[in-house]
């Protein structure tokens, strides 16, 4: 048994308690499975990462961080975290470009130079993009998707360890989900984009908004999509096992 989705990214934005975290023991049992061969990564709250790497140190489950500074290294900055700290920290990856982050004011530029960063301190970028509800009316996503990653992929040299991952920003957090047809054109124009301009030969595409165990059955089988970054439905490691266990079936 083999599964096509390779990558199941958590992000718990600001949620969790150490208490929570111990419930996801179980996830560590589940990903130990026989024929399990897909990478699960979780991005909780830097506050959580020890507590994480406490409970998941004999498994191959990752660590991701949520976002992190503009520039690299350290320096005076309070409150902030660079990529090499949290390097550092334990994490791998990074999810970087988050609409959530964006109305923070995370503008391209400032994505465009987060990544190049994280490359440097090893991290493997989770880049976000996608259209607000405003675009999508105004059916402009394939431009606005295309302006995202063009400016974020600006004069970066290594983009293999960079997953690209669609999220609709009105599909966040909201319950509604693209429509089939549209996921799968939009998922066609995103490939075909990442090859032919960015010379990326094999990238990989992650889709997210509102997945859960219900409409995994649909989504795990649309072509061009390597994985999912889930919000909400991440935080019950019930709920998150199921969504895995479906796209195996
Ligand atoms: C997200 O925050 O990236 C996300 C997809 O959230 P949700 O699954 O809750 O829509």
């Amino acid at each position: 048994m083999t599964n096509k989705i390779k990558y199941f990214i958590a992000n718990w934005k600001m949620n969790g308690t150490n208490k929570s975290v111990n419930l996801h023991k179980k996830i560590v049992k589940f990903s130990k499975k026989k024929n399990f061969n897909s990478n699960i990564v979780y991005c909780p709250p830097i506050t959580l990462v020890r507590s994480f790497q406490k409970i998941f140190k004999k498994s191959k489950i990752k660590l991701g961080a949520q976002n992190c500074f503009y520039k690299d290294q350290y320096g005076p900055y309070t409150g902030q975290l660079s990529p090499k700290m949290l390097k550092e920290s334990g994490c791998d990856f990074i999810i970087l470009g988050h609409s959530e982050s964006r109305q923070q004011g995370d503008n391209n530029n400032i994505i465009n130079q987060k990544i190049i960063n994280s490359i440097n301190s090893r991290l493997k970028i989770i880049l976000c993009f996608g259209e607000t509800l405003n675009e999508k009316r105004k059916k402009i996503t394939n431009k606005v998707i295309s302006r995202q990653i063009s400016q974020a992929l600006k004069n970066v040299k290594n983009k293999n360890n960079i997953l690209f991952s669609y999220e609709p920003v009105w599909s966040i957090g909201t319950g509604n989900v693209l429509n089939e047809h549209d996921l799968k054109k939009y998922l066609l124009f995103i490939k075909k984009l990442l090859i032919s301009k960015h010379k990326i030969k094999k990238p990989n595409i992650l889709y997210g908004g509102s997945v859960n165990s219900s409409n995994i059955k649909t989504l795990k089988n649309i072509n061009n999509l390597d994985g999912f970054l889930i919000g909400s439905a991440s935080l019950k490691v019930n709920k998150f096992i199921d969504i895995i266990k479906k796209t195996y079936n």
